[in-house]
């Protein structure tokens, strides 16, 4: 695979160095080779006769996007309805109220996410899950900002509702609120976060309206290059640690309610926790990117979580892969 001038500038933005080596011989210098990534450096090879000629194309032209395998549409992506926005920051709730009971664990006991998730029919969770799903933004960010569902409330300082345009093409969910999102009350704003955003740029999104768009209005500018972000859990889990079943099996119908509001055309998954949320799959990243799933009839990919990147370099070059495929989805390619 070869690598055009914007590709390139995308694996640099995103923190991968290219490098064009001197060619061994006459005869090989002219070869294309296949991208290598160095584990220790994260250095793409290539030889420099090839990437002097690399075109420079529109983005559309140039990404090499991997053959997905589409899975059946399980139904129609909905209407998209006209934008409601989201009301401003609810003041944080100061009674946590009683300690709830834990959701109903399956035979394979709360170990497993999926597990707990399947075996939340606890009827007063039902009836709960069945009032958020009908909630609009402004009571949705009220219902969030008081919530006492789980123990997280406790600890967190404030919830982290959601960022971006009400209906953005693109919705982008990750795990959970670290410290700084805790203390800042918006998702991915630590370095796990600039890098989504850089990300994010390379593609033309945005989380926020441009400067020129109205950028002090969060509903202004063009929904098809904003995304909306999200978490699977609203509060920070004490110390990072990772989501519980429970917690997210609680934290599960705000979320869903979010989908259905923003009715994005693209979801792009980061990290496990949003996979289990959403597809209730517990198998690894590595063999569920690379191909469109569905959530309620809405294209979905899996990729890495940014956090992931910042720890294996390597790991950049596929993840380009998956916004290269979510991007020809999204685009209806
Ligand atoms: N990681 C996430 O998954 N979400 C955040 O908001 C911050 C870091």
């Amino acid at each position: 695979m070869s690598w055009s001038e914007r590709q390139r500038r995308m694996l640099a933005a995103m923190g991968v160095r290219l490098f064009a080596p001197a060619p061994a011989a006459p005869s090989t210098a002219a070869q294309a080779v296949e991208p290598v990534v160095d584990a220790g450096t994260a250095v793409i090879e290539r030889p420099a006769e090839a990437a002097a000629v690399a075109p420079v194309a529109p983005m559309r032209a140039t990404l090499p996007l991997p053959t997905p395998a589409r899975e059946p549409v399980p139904s129609p992506a909905p209407a998209r309805a006209t934008a409601t926005v989201p009301a401003p920051a609810a003041p944080r709730a100061t009674a946590p109220g009683p300690a709830p009971a834990p959701v109903r664990a399956s035979a394979r006991g709360a170990t497993s996410v999926a597990a707990a998730l399947e075996g939340a029919i606890d009827p007063a969770l039902a009836e709960r899950a069945a009032h958020i799903a009908t909630l609009a933004w402004g009571p949705l960010h009220d219902a969030v900002a008081a919530c006492t569902a789980c123990g997280l409330c406790e600890s967190r300082k404030q919830t982290v509702f959601g960022v971006g345009h009400a209906q953005a093409d693109w919705m982008i969910v990750g795990e959970a609120p670290g410290e700084q999102e805790d203390l800042q009350g918006e998702p991915f704003v630590g370095a796990a976060g600039q890098l989504l955003d850089q990300m994010l740029r390379a593609l033309g999104l945005s989380r926020r309206a441009e400067s020129g768009e109205g950028a002090e209005d969060d509903q202004a500018g063009d929904p098809a290059r904003r995304v909306f972000i999200a978490n699977t859990l609203k509060c920070r889990p004490p110390r990072n640690r990772n989501p519980e079943p429970d917690e997210m099996a609680r934290c599960e119908p705000f979320l869903k309610r979010q989908v259905e509001l923003v009715k994005p055309r693209l979801i792009l998954l980061m990290g496990r926790f949003a996979v289990t949320q959403l597809l209730k799959s517990e198998e690894a990243i590595g063999k569920l990117r690379g191909r469109v799933h569905h959530y309620e009839g809405i294209p979905v990919i899996v990729t890495y979580h940014p956090a992931y990147l910042l720890r294996n370099l390597p790991e950049k070059a596929k993840a380009w892969e998956d916004l290269c495929l979510a991007k020809a989805t999204a685009d209806g390619l």
